[in-house]
């Protein structure tokens, strides 16, 4: 097997004994990404000479030595490029320090060289909102690959990436891997520092892995999380070794199928890949448990208030006067700002700044904003009696398979209702994987990954990622 295909444990292992060393595997990547990126689109750039010069002195005893990562193109890199997809900040911003979860993948060896394709602001579900190009999906180029994080999930999946970062702050690090056949992890909410996370939904963003499988994953979040003092939000407590215990089975488990997340509106293809898992986790020793999450049917609508409410408050720095995008010539101040954030945002960004900025206005805060909170603690106590009956919850990522490209490109409405299975999570602060699960045929012919969703407590990455080891066994 080439370098490019193969996973971080093995690569490290192979680094371990000196069979390679770090340049082998950027030159192997380089070679994967010149012959595909093209095709596939899951980088807006690179810089394999930089990370050539970076591997020459990395410690290669540290937990992730040598490994190049991936980057989502709204986490900072000191010296490259942070553009969040988006016209505003490309050309015009390159990110003046390492947010934290770059630091400690330095300080643990990696190194970042790339940053991956997304929708504008991580606003959509498809990356198909990104100013800057379009990705595909490496099973089925005529599909999109997901998103918002789409050009992680494609980078992986097409192996022009050994793992990458993505960001979740209503599903897009799950339904992107689900899309792509790769991993995906949402973090528990504190779990990762946000610090150099260009801010979308502040109380709903986190940075997680997505790798070739769960090990990875694993291995990437030992390294990324911890509590950080430029990081209010991020959490000091129960930092295990992640890969402890990942083998050890799903035998004795309880997991909840909650029954409003296998009603209608389910690709049939979909569930049954779904259901498949299910059982082979039931075989695997585990006890099934349905419940009910009762305010789920409210959890689209929710999001879609809190989300751009904080949207638009996060993206008013956006002003054309300290980041980014300045209008020429403005007739006077007020002109400043209104045409640079016209020229700067996209369509969907644009929606999204009026959705929050009314939603938040005298008249409506209460109507809105305030009734979506009150609702937000209703899903999360949902959450929270489920776990006292259940270890981890199991359900679909996407009520479909990838889309085609294209699809929703009239209807915004109907891709925020396709997010009805991650951004529960979210709102609720818990954590949640995606692990591949199987795959239905589509009309182009070419099979499309499936995924499992697996949803733990807050703090319960160990409980899912065992989970998901368990199930990625199945095959
Ligand atoms: N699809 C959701 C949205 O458009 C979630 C995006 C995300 O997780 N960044 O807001």
């Amino acid at each position: 097997m080439d370098l490019f295909q193969q996973s971080i444990s093995s690569l490290r292992k192979q680094l371990g004994s000196g069979e390679i060393c770090p340049a082998d595997i950027l030159d192997s990547l380089a070679t994967s990404i010149e012959a595909k990126n093209e095709a596939i689109g899951a980088y807006l750039s690179y810089d394999l000479d930089a990370a050539r010069d970076e591997a020459k002195t990395v410690d290669l005893t540290l937990p992730l030595g040598g490994i190049p990562i991936a980057i989502k193109d709204n986490i900072n890199v000191k010296g490259q490029p942070c553009s969040c997809a988006s016209n505003f900040l490309q050309g015009a911003y390159t990110a003046p320090y390492d947010a934290t979860v770059i630091s400690k993948l330095r300080a643990a060896g990696a190194i970042p060289y790339g940053r991956t394709n997304m929708d504008e602001f991580a606003m959509g579900s498809s990356t198909e909102n990104s100013a800057l190009g379009k990705t595909v999906n490496p099973h089925d180029h005529t599909r999109a690959p997901g998103g918002s994080s789409g050009g992680s999930a494609a980078a992986v999946a097409s192996h022009t990436a050994i793992a990458a970062l993505g960001s979740d702050t209503g599903g897009s690090i799950r339904q992107p891997a689900s899309h792509c056949g790769v991993v995906g992890l949402k973090p528990s909410y504190g779990r990762v520092s946000r610090y150099g996370l260009v801010a979308f939904a502040s109380s709903l963003d986190q940075i997680g892995p997505i790798t070739q499988n769960v090990e990875d994953a694993a291995l990437l979040l030992n390294t990324i999380c911890g509590s950080d003092a430029l990081d209010a939000t991020s959490l000091d407590q129960n930092v295990p070794d992640f890969t402890q215990g990942l083998h050890d089975g799903v035998a004795g488990m309880k997991l909840g199928l909650p029954k409003e997340y296998f009603g209608e509106g389910i690709d049939p293809a979909v569930r049954e890949q779904v259901n498949k898992a299910i059982a082979g986790l039931e075989s695997a020793g585990a006890e099934l448990v349905e419940i009910s999450l009762p305010h789920t049917e409210y959890a689209v609508a929710t999001y879609y208030i809190i989300a751009p409410a904080e949207a638009s408050s996060n993206l008013s720095r956006f002003d054309g006067v300290r980041y980014g995008n300045r209008a020429k010539t403005p007739a006077d101040m007020l002109d400043l700002y209104r045409s640079s954030r016209d020229q700067g945002f996209g369509p969907e960004v644009k929606r999204r700044i009026i959705l929050g900025t009314y939603v938040l206005s005298s008249g409506y805060y209460d109507a809105y904003y305030n009734r979506a909170q009150k609702v937000r603690t209703l899903i999360r106590q949902d959450f929270q009696n489920a776990y006292q009956d259940v270890d981890a919850i199991l359900a679909p990522v996407s009520p479909n398979a990838a889309p085609l490209l294209g699809a929703d490109k009239d209807n915004p409405l109907q891709q925020y209702l396709a997010d009805i299975f991650t951004i529960s999570a979210n709102l609720a602060g818990i954590c949640g994987i995606s692990v591949p699960c199987g795959k239905v045929s589509s009309d182009s012919g070419n099979p499309l990954p499936v995924g499992l969703q697996i949803l733990g407590p807050h703090m319960g990455e160990e409980k899912i990622l065992k989970i998901a080891r368990a199930a990625e066994k199945l095959g």
